[in-house]
């Protein structure tokens, strides 16, 4: 990608041999993918692997079946050094990189570097059996790349119907190595009559595996409770016990530390019932005296007199571009520069502006959507069987699940925006609590300024369970509450753990 790597790679030079296909020249494909050309709205969201990316919707099929491949041979994809659409020009030179058309794709980075080195040579693959070993060789500089001989006559054997070969691998350059890289060596044309099943190894385990256990699908539930307005804060300078009976004479739980919030579930003679991990269940008993009103009552951001008044906790009016592109190293900077006023905008009004749940909204953001930009969901074997998006249609088991019922509402409400909303329930739900008809409207939720506020009212469904797995450093699961799987976790922690650095605590 966008990795400094590719960067001088995406100009092509002497074809690999023994290719059989004449292959096309940057010049050409650039040509081809003209009506693409850094149209970065016009990109969908596809499952890869563990990862999502983003490319230019004529090629969603192609780059499934790269997937596939890797699935197939075990090869592990990492979202953190892995990227797809990046608008931007080959270094050194003045044409664009076929990364700004969402027709190539860099693939684990960190262990397939650009080598430019001198001479021509064929690629070195490592012979080691786990791709770990394979990494340690390429770190020895004993072999260029982490992928695997069979792995790459695999994804090179990829075609459509009329047998066009589909991929080209930059390892496959004589000059130089981009082992990263992937790029389409088709039109759009010569992609629209689809690709030949024959030809594309493992493409039905890769579709189960989407769908197996531990990985939930994209749509995600807005919990049906309301989040209580029941909050409070201990106050008790040096902590309160939490206790197993509302008594001083019951047995003492632990004591919880002051400015720790909780929810008050029952009162009883001055002592609270109080639900401390934010699941809903009691966890104990504690001296109401000392518990304040917070949170969902009173919002942190007040105005005052037409100013914007920060509230103790809120800093958001800390959080500049400069420290979010901090977070988000792949990212263009306009984009983080247009985007995010809406984003803490949104988190100011749902009182979610405090540092964790900055945090954990640009996290979320660098997981789902990278470049920062509100995207809609592209048509993959996970969502689509025949038609697109048919697998969300009405009597699915997706479809049931995301509350749709009318013939059509799979492809009117796929995944949109930072947190890819997807299915009639949550457009309706969420449409309905930031005040916007996303029912009537569907494509609103891709547009800036609402696709902030749908992002931290979204969270604001999910505060209680995302607060208590951010208070123990539970990033997967606070990660979980947004999205069920674990998709693009390793770029949410990394994320999060920029933003602890980069933003004042
Ligand atoms: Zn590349």
């Amino acid at each position: 990608m966008s990795g400094a790597g590719c960067a001088a790679s995406c100009a092509r030079s002497t074809p690999s041999p023994g290719r059989r296909l004449m292959p096309k020249n940057t010049t050409q494909l650039r040509r081809l993918w003209k009506a693409f050309e850094c149209e970065e709205r016009e990109m969908v969201l596809i499952p890869f692997g563990p990862d999502r990316i983003r490319v230019a919707p004529p090629t969603t099929q192609a780059f499934e079946a790269l997937a596939a491949v890797m699935h197939h041979h075990g090869y592990h994809v990492r979202t953190q050094d892995t990227d797809s659409y990046n608008c931007r020009t080959i270094t050194g030179g003045t044409g664009k990189s076929l990364h700004s058309y969402g027709i190539a794709l860099d693939v684990n980075w960190e262990t397939n570097p650009f080598l430019n080195h001198a001479g021509t040579r064929l690629v070195r693959f490592s012979d080691k059996d786990t791709q770990a070993r394979r990494a340690l060789d390429v770190r020895a500089g004993v072999a260029d790349t982490d992928m695997t001989k069979a792995m790459i006559e695999d994804a090179l054997r990829i075609r459509t119907r009329d047998g066009t070969r589909v991929f080209e691998w930059g390892g496959s350059w004589r000059d130089r190595k981009d082992c990263m890289h992937f790029e389409m060596d088709v039109s759009p044309a010569e992609l629209a009559v689809g690709l030949d099943p024959a030809s594309i190894v493992g493409l039905e385990e890769y579709l189960a595996s989407l769908q197996g256990p531990g990985f939930e699908p994209p749509p995600i539930v807005a919990p049906t409770q309301p989040v209580t307005h029941d909050r409070h804060e201990v106050i008790a300078r040096s902590g309160l016990r939490l206790r197993s009976g509302p008594s001083a004479s019951s047995d003492v739980i632990r004591v919880v530390p002051p400015g720790t919030q909780l929810d008050v579930m029952a009162r009883q003679d001055g002592w609270a019932l109080v639900d401390f991990l934010g699941d809903g269940l009691a966890d104990g008993f504690m001296s109401a005296a000392f518990l304040r009103p917070v949170g969902g009552v009173a919002p942190i951001t007040v105005e005052r007199g037409g100013e914007i008044v920060h509230a103790p906790g809120d800093i958001t009016a800390d959080v500049t571009p400069e420290i979010v592109a901090r977070m988000f190293p792949h990212t263009r900077k306009a984009n983080i520069v247009a985007h995010l006023p809406s984003v803490l905008a949104g988190l100011r009004e749902c009182a979610l502006g405090d540092r964790q749940m900055v945090l954990m909204a640009l996290a979320t953001i660098r997981a789902e959507s990278e470049g920062f930009l509100p995207i809609s969901e592209g048509i993959s074997g996970f969502n689509t069987r025949h038609a697109p998006f048919d697998r969300y249609e009405p009597g699915t088991s997706a479809g049931n699940r995301i509350g749709n019922t009318q013939p059509g509402d799979g492809a009117r409400f796929k995944g949109r925006g930072f947190v890819q909303l997807t299915g009639r329930d949550n457009y309706g739900r969420v449409g309905r609590q930031i005040g916007a008809d996303l029912l009537r409207t569907p494509e609103l939720a891709n547009d800036g300024p609402l696709a902030g506020r749908i992002l931290a009212q979204f969270l604001k469904n999910n505060e209680r369970r995302v607060r208590a797995a951010l208070a123990v450093d539970d990033l997967r699961t606070a990660r979980k509450c947004v999205n069920g799987g674990a998709h693009g976790m390793d770029r949410f922690r990394n994320a999060y753990e920029l933003g602890e650095l980069a933003i004042p605590g």
